[in-house]
């Protein structure tokens, strides 16, 4: 009997050893865990993660996209989409013209030095704006997207590296720039821009094939109409009245008036710039929105 119960305690001893080693051990990390989770974010899932910016997310319904000012953001790269059997090209609606409309924008950031300097003065002045980012630096500097993105500004994708010899090469280089860009802020944000802006713009980089394949893939290119001028050396006074003279001179575009500025490194003169040209378009009674779906063709 004796016997019989010291035997029994033994095993029972080595049980609890081998359940204490197992559940402590690392090994026990490498049983796969079947509840990971799924790569792809549902909508709640990301209002899960505290506070989430006013913005408008393209879902499984890709074409129901009310006409508004929200920036707008695709929980779906265009590989997933395709791997779903989800339309990847979006479905057109009526642009928005306004009486008069000014959409902010600066590329080739997000900087340490300018870009939080930027979102400061647009929080100051209560208005929202779109920054065109640079893969490069969006894997830089991953804070700062989130900074944007929070603050309820529009992002969108102004290709991995913005390199021209890489980009134009073919319209294929072209679109693998800019879902490598698309991965990265989705790495970031949990979701993708649908708008993006060519580097130098489209005008002698774009064949009619890259119009094409944007389209099928569900990008929107942005344009501008009005430029700072502020990728020369002027000095914020000049690019004030740049900017000034360029709007009172184009009056026909004030229901879309598309500015192009710099947020990216050397861009200290726009931070400069930038109160006096906000105070302007507000003095003239301009609307400010962030580009999105509704927003019309610059030219
Ligand atoms: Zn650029």
């Amino acid at each position: 009997m004796l016997k019989k119960y010291g035997l029994l305690s033994i095993i029972g001893i080595i049980f609890l050893i081998v359940l204490i080693f197992l559940t402590s051990s690392p090994l026990s990390f490498a049983v796969p865990n079947i509840e990971e989770a799924p790569s792809i974010p549902a909508t709640t899932q990301l209002l899960e993660k505290g506070p989430q910016p006013d913005v408008y997310y393209f879902t499984e319904v890709n074409d129901v996209i009310p006409t508004n000012n929200k920036p707008e953001y695709d929980i779906f790269t265009v590989q997933e989409r395709k791997e779903r059997q989800l339309a990847a090209e979006l479905t057109s609606i009526e642009p928005y013209y306004g009486n008069k409309t000014i959409y902010l924008t600066f590329d080739d950031g997000p900087d340490p030095e300018n870009t939080p300097l930027i979102l400061a003065i647009l929080q100051e002045n209560n208005i929202k704006a779109t920054f065109f980012v640079v893969g490069t630096e969006v894997s830089k500097h991953p804070e700062l997207v989130k900074q944007i993105y929070a603050a309820g500004h529009a992002i969108g994708n102004h290709t991995y590296n913005h390199i021209y010899r890489e980009l134009y090469q073919s319209p294929a280089t072209y679109i693998e720039q800019l879902q490598h860009n698309d991965e990265l802020i989705k790495n970031i944000l949990n979701v993708r821009p649908r708008i993006s802006r060519a580097p130098g713009g489209t005008i002698g980089h774009f064949t009619t094939e890259y119009w094409k394949r944007l389209k099928t893939e569900g990008y929107i290119e942005v344009g501008w109409n009005i430029s700072s001028g502020d990728a020369s050396n002027a000095k914020a006074d000049a690019l004030i009245q740049n900017i000034i003279s360029q709007t009172n001179k184009n009056t026909f575009l004030w229901s879309h008036a598309i500015l192009l500025m710099h947020d990216g490194r050397g861009h200290s003169e726009t931070v400069k710039a930038l109160p006096s040209i906000i105070k302007f378009y507000k003095e003239q009674g301009f609307e400010f929105r962030v580009i999105n779906k509704a927003t019309p063709p610059a030219w």
